[in-house]
């Protein structure tokens, strides 16, 4: 089984278009969206959900009215202020720190898992999708990412798949980590601007350093043919492979909107250049 991810360093790359197409053009394998913050891979693959999961994740303290006799030592040791003055928890506030139950004398707090999120197994029509969603303000959406990249390989493996194709989160920190380790192959997605360019080499920094072969697709690269040079060139330097440049077609806006990937809605240029993105992902 093969694990390709797809990155950007920032949002609005053309990413999930991207990611979509390859849904598309793939046979045998599982997707993942890993954008557990905004998920949006759902829509463009009309998912329809087969499997809905909890996921707990964090603890919050809750206080037992009855058992509690307010003698005000928990309120007294929260460092965090999340106990009012009634002897109710704010869980926004509480930190999980687990001090007020240790401290209280009659044992009336106890510690909770928090719900977190969701995950799910969906079907769609280019075969079954992991996605999932964070609760707002929750933070650990790395734990969520690695939870459903595993159910991804569960489901591939249980299928005998040969791909397991993962949406990424954008930028740079721990969902990304999470979405980058151990897969055999990073496909970045840039754009030609500076920031573009600049959040590719962020994120090609954090491949490498999890020792994932890196390849790079510049999208929309007729829109600045200057900084499209800049980027291969630096991809020349440092002996990445730009396996595809993707031109600008309002083509991708109208597929969306009429709820397609867009291999499916035209047979433009754009189609085979993806076609020929997926043959080379699928040989690296
Ligand atoms: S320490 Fe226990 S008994 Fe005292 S106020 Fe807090 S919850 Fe109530
Ligand atoms: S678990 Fe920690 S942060 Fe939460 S209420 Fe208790 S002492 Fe405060």
């Amino acid at each position: 089984m093969k694990q390709i991810v797809v990155i950007s360093g920032k949002g609005g790359t053309g990413k999930t278009v991207i990611t979509a197409s390859l849904a598309a053009l793939a046979r045998n394998k599982v997707m993942v969206d890993c954008d557990v913050d905004a998920a949006d891979l759902h829509l463009l693959l009309r998912a329809t959900i087969r499997e809905r999961h909890e996921f707990r994740s964090g603890k919050t303290a809750l206080i037992d009215r009855e058992l509690c006799t307010r003698c005000g030592k928990c309120r007294d040791i929260c460092r965090f202020n999340a106990i009012t003055p009634d002897y109710t928890v704010e869980s926004f506030s509480c930190e999980g720190c687990a001090l007020c139950s240790y401290i209280c004398p009659v044992k009336a707090i106890r510690m909770e898992e928090n719900l977190a999120g969701e995950w799910f197994i969906s079907e769609t029509r280019h075969g079954p999708f992991v996605h999932a969603k964070l609760g707002i303000a929750e933070e650990n959406s790395g734990k969520l990412v690695a939870k459903v990249r595993q159910a991804a390989r569960d489901l591939a493996k249980k299928n005998n798949l040969d791909y397991v194709i993962i949406d990424g989160p954008p930028g740079i920190g721990c969902p990304v980590i999470a979405s980058l380790t151990g897969v055999d192959q990073a496909l970045i997605v840039t754009e030609p601007t500076l920031s573009g360019l600049h959040d590719a080499k962020r994120v090609i920094d954090v491949a490498r350093h999890f020792n994932v072969s890196v390849s790079l697709v510049i999208n929309k690269y007729d829109l600045n043919p200057e900084m499209t040079g800049q980027i291969e060139n630096y991809c020349k330097e440092e002996r990445i492979p730009v396996i595809g440049k993707i031109a600008f077609d309002k083509a991708v806006v109208e597929a969306m909107v009429a709820g397609k990937t867009i291999v499916e809605y035209s047979d433009s240029a754009i189609k085979s250049e993806l076609i020929k993105i997926w043959e080379q992902l699928k040989e690296g």
